[in-house]
């Protein structure tokens, strides 16, 4: 009969790639809890509408990457980030309520209907972080730093963080007008996207991956108007503030003025970390500013900042990690017996396992040296004097104990 395969886009996370996966989640809990914030877990499906006035429905996420479907006539799709879901929650829940900042951070499952390659697939996880309620450069250099010390503590160097402004809505409007201005000549060559973007979304121009658009945005009338300092004077203080704090604590920054970011809400402080050890899908982490979401999406006015990184590209970075043995193993001919002590092990919080079938005694010693740290062997003569000979299986040393003396260290 064929086999099913796993779909285009998805993977299977195995038992061995588990000790990455486990290592990168007890970091985040560790990292984000030292700066007061609180895990918080958002349904997988949500309305489909959230995405369309939260992502904004001029992103690609929205217009060609989303997994909806229709059940009871309500239309629903899978999330494609976590922002949205924590924001719906935060105004459902009365969180604007508790005192600011609130610091919540998630990790899960995120899915876009994309063009699988290496570095992107269509079910893959993100872990992200979002603070509400402070409109000062503070939380944007605090969230800034969470990001950095995270990537610390998963050991990962060689990482360059990419900062920009957007501005806000007003100082952004004279930038897009002149952006169009001088493109507008250029309009016919520009690809398909990019056409649409012009009028919908025209900072996003700038996003754009397609050689022939990037080289029309590297002319110099056009990159006079990108590099030019387009932000009004409340948008450039909160932007040196942020540097200023950033400076202080050390942390290295470039300024990416096409850094944009894919989604619509975001103003003032956008920033990307790449690694310089990935191939062209090099970015782990995005984030930014988003001071009106709360309000689109029908809360009370709360300005915010976050960010999510990629779990694959991060594991990708992190390399292997060796799987956990077990730590007992219990070799003997009687099975009763040999399941009530691997019992008492594990009501211990030691990990243990027994044979099964009950094989001869040499193969159940093989299966142990494969599998677990030590064996305990419980023969005729251990069983007949309460006693268990404690063997380890990698140096080979073995003496026999009382069997409530076992210690495995
Ligand atoms: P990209 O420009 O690579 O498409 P994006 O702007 O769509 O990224 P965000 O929505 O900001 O990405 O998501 C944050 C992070 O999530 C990215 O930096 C990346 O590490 C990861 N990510 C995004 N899409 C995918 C995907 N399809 N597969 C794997 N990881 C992804
Ligand atoms: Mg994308």
């Amino acid at each position: 009969m064929a086999i099913i395969k796993v779909q285009k886009g998805t993977k299977d996370i195995l038992p061995s790639e588990m000790p990455v996966w486990h290592f990168m989640e007890e970091k985040a809990n560790q990292v984000f809890s030292s700066y007061g914030a609180k895990e918080i877990r958002t349904p997988i499906f949500e309305a489909t509408e959230l995405f369309a006035r939260g992502v904004g429905d001029t992103t690609d996420i929205v217009n060609k990457e989303m997994y909806t479907f229709e059940k009871s006539e309500r239309s629903l799709t899978l999330r494609p980030e976590n922002t949205a879901g924590v924001v719906r929650s935060f105004i459902e829940n009365g969180m604007h309520r508790l005192s600011a900042p609130v610091k919540l951070w998630y990790k899960g499952p995120m899915f876009r209907y994309e063009r699988p390659q290496a570095g992107r697939q269509r079910q893959f996880h993100q872990v992200g972080v979002e603070v509400f309620g402070i409109k000062q450069a503070t939380a944007d250099a605090e969230v800034i730093l969470m990001a950095v010390n995270y990537l610390k503590a998963l050991g990962l160097n060689d990482l360059s963080v990419e900062l920009n402004s957007l501005g806000c809505p007003e100082c952004r409007e004279t930038f897009k007008t002149k952006l169009k201005a001088v493109i507008k000549p250029y309009l016919n060559e520009l690809c398909p996207d990019c056409q649409a973007r012009y009028e919908k979304n025209p900072l996003r121009l700038l996003d754009c991956k397609v050689e022939e658009c990037k080289a029309i945005y590297a002319k110099p009338e056009i990159q006079a108007v990108i590099q030019s300092d387009f932000i009004c004077e409340d948008c450039a203080n909160h932007f040196n503030e942020l540097k200023e704090y950033l400076d202080a604590l050390g942390i290295k920054y470039e300024i990416n003025k096409l850094l944009v970011r894919g989604l619509d809400y975001y103003n003032r402080t956008v920033f990307e970390i790449k690694s310089n050890n990935l191939g062209s899908q090099n970015a782990v982490c995005g984030g930014g500013r988003y001071d009106s979401l709360v309000r689109n999406l029908g809360g009370e006015d709360t300005p915010a900042i976050g960010f999510a990184m990629g779990m694959e590209r991060l594991a990708s970075l992190i390399g292997s990690k060796t799987e956990e043995k077990t730590k007992a193993f219990v070799v003997s001919g009687n099975m009763i017996e040999a399941v009530k002590l691997a019992e008492e092990l594990r009501s211990k919080g030691i990990s243990c396992e027994f044979d099964l079938t009950n094989k001869k005694f040499v193969k159940q010693l093989e299966k142990a040296s494969k599998v677990a740290k030590y064996a305990l062997i419980l023969g005729e003569d251990e069983l007949s004097t309460n006693q268990v000979t404690v063997k380890n299986l990698e140096t080979s040393e073995q003496k026999t104990v009382k069997r409530e003396n076992i210690e495995l260290i």
